[in-house]
């Protein structure tokens, strides 16, 4: 029992005081005592009570004194040390239990102090370790987390997208917005999984542990409360220098300090109760990583076709598609889709490949979006043959001779460039990840192995009379 002002020892003063080193008035009922731990002096004849209630004062807190009969308010009773009871072991600093005295502000900022540099302070002496109580205060530093991290996001956004003049006006505007609504939810659902779900089940295992492990002072409820005071040092994620994995790590820490104050177990036994279920996670992760790994390997190995991912429509080859069916053939170039101001030279050019992509006398690409149509003309002009593939811009065109007004949806009208993802010693061991313009108007992105995914796409071509595309990768056009 100290000051809150001057931290001047008040055992045995009589309230309202003043303090004799400050001069602060003081009631008991200001501390929180660990039950039993505390007498209680009647102010007019000096009778002790026990402190029994759950904040270790009276019970009742007002009642008729049975010695003096005079009326007693706990707030007026000066407090005593129990008979051999250290201060430590009596007084409650815990400063979420105390947060009505200190205020809600002031009590979380201490509580997540203490989380940080002395977990055990949460919960020293305090009989009935209460969930509701720990669950307010990780839902207050879950939610400053979010908001800080959204709000930190957001504006680096922003200002890239200012700086960087990315924005574009209204329609750039409400994307921006409509991303950060997505992120924001996700966020939310994020911290609500891991309070009610992942923490629970963290608890669950944790206690446990502690039961096949010997004896304990309280329930589950109490090892419940403690993982949720131990997400205090989650609020680390606020500095934007400090990862996940450092706070992760402090959580589990102050969980065990936690754990073993609150049940009265050995070190060891607390850690092993949190870092079981904690480590057996990450294990668990680790090998459904890996089996997945596996099964994609093997599966993509399996299917002679690849898997093809649908990324999105594609502008070039709705051009494509598009062209053949107004002009009745298939465009003779790329350019043809230029020339008609289908498309601009931004869709000659792919995701995958390095580098700016150039015309043959070495300008940007670019430069065909202010070429005059006669000169478009001329170039595509020099630059049809006979063919079956050409590359133009970064992509390999597969279109030429194709009926694309009804070839079948996984035709491909053209592909990035497959060079610098395959080996030109062993094709058939190459693995690749293409984006390929579909005849279905679709942008997709076939993985699998070089020769495999070509030997499909040749059994395509084959049954609509195309030229097959080389499984040689130096055969094709450069
Ligand atoms: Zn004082
Ligand atoms: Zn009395």
């Amino acid at each position: 029992m100290r000051c809150p002002a001057c931290d001047y020892s008040l055992w045995g003063a009589s309230p309202p005081g003043p303090c004799p080193e400050c001069g602060r008035e003081f009631c008991t009922t200001e501390f929180i005592f660990a039950p039993g731990k505390v007498r209680f002096l009647c102010p007019s004849c000096g009778e002790a009570y026990q402190g029994t209630d759950y904040e270790g004062l009276p019970d009742p807190r007002v009642f008729a004194c049975v010695t003096c009969g005079e009326r007693v308010d706990a707030d007026d009773m000066p407090a005593e040390l129990a008979e051999g009871v250290a201060e430590t072991d009596a007084l409650v600093t815990s400063p979420w239990i105390r947060r009505k005295a200190l205020g809600l502000r002031v009590a979380a900022h201490k509580t997540a102090v203490a989380s940080l540099v002395n977990p055990s302070q949460i919960v020293q002496g305090v009989t009935d370790v209460r969930v509701g109580a720990a669950v307010k205060f990780a839902i207050i530093v879950w939610a400053l987390v979010l908001a800080v991290v959204f709000l930190f996001l957001m504006v680096v956004v922003a200002l890239t997208l200012f700086f960087t003049g990315g924005g574009g006006g209204l329609g750039a505007t409400g994307v921006f917005f409509a991303v950060f609504a997505g992120l924001g939810v996700q966020m939310c659902i994020g911290a609500v999984l891991s309070l009610f779900i992942v923490v629970p089940i963290h608890a669950l295992l944790a206690h446990g542990v502690l039961m096949v492990t010997g004896s304990r002072r309280a329930g589950l409820g109490t090892t419940l409360a403690c993982m949720y005071y131990g997400q205090g040092p989650m609020i680390l994620n606020i500095l934007p220098i400090c990862g996940w994995y450092v706070s992760g790590v402090w959580v589990w820490v102050s969980s065990i300090v936690l754990l073993k104050t609150a049940q009265q177990v050995s070190g060891w036994r607390a850690a092993i109760a949190v870092l079981f279920p904690a480590v057996g996670a990450v294990v668990l992760a680790v090998v459904a990583y890996g089996m997945f790994i596996m099964w994609a390997l093997t599966a993509g190995a399996g299917f002679s076709s690849g898997q093809v991912m649908d990324t999105g429509p594609s502008n070039l080859a709705s051009a494509m598609v598009s062209y053949t069916t107004e002009t009745g053939s298939t465009p003779s170039h790329a350019l043809d889709l230029l020339i008609d101001k289908r498309i601009d030279s931004s869709m000659l050019e792919s995701s995958q490949a390095a580098g700016l992509a150039v015309l043959a006398d070495g300008s940007l690409i670019s430069a065909l979006d202010t070429m005059a149509p006669e000169e478009l003309t001329s170039l595509r002009d020099s630059l049809v043959d006979e063919e079956p593939l050409y590359k133009f811009g970064q992509l390999i065109f597969a279109h030429r001779m194709a009926d694309l007004s009804a070839a079948p949806p996984d035709l491909w009208i053209a592909f990035s460039d497959p060079a610098a993802q395959v080996a030109a010693s062993d094709p058939s061991f190459s693995w690749v990840s293409l984006e390929v313009h579909q005849a279905n108007g679709r942008l997709a992105v076939v993985y699998g192995s070089w020769s495999e995914v070509v030997a499909d796409q040749n059994i395509i071509r084959a049954a609509e009379g195309l030229a097959p595309i080389p499984t040689d990768i130096t055969q094709l056009p450069q």
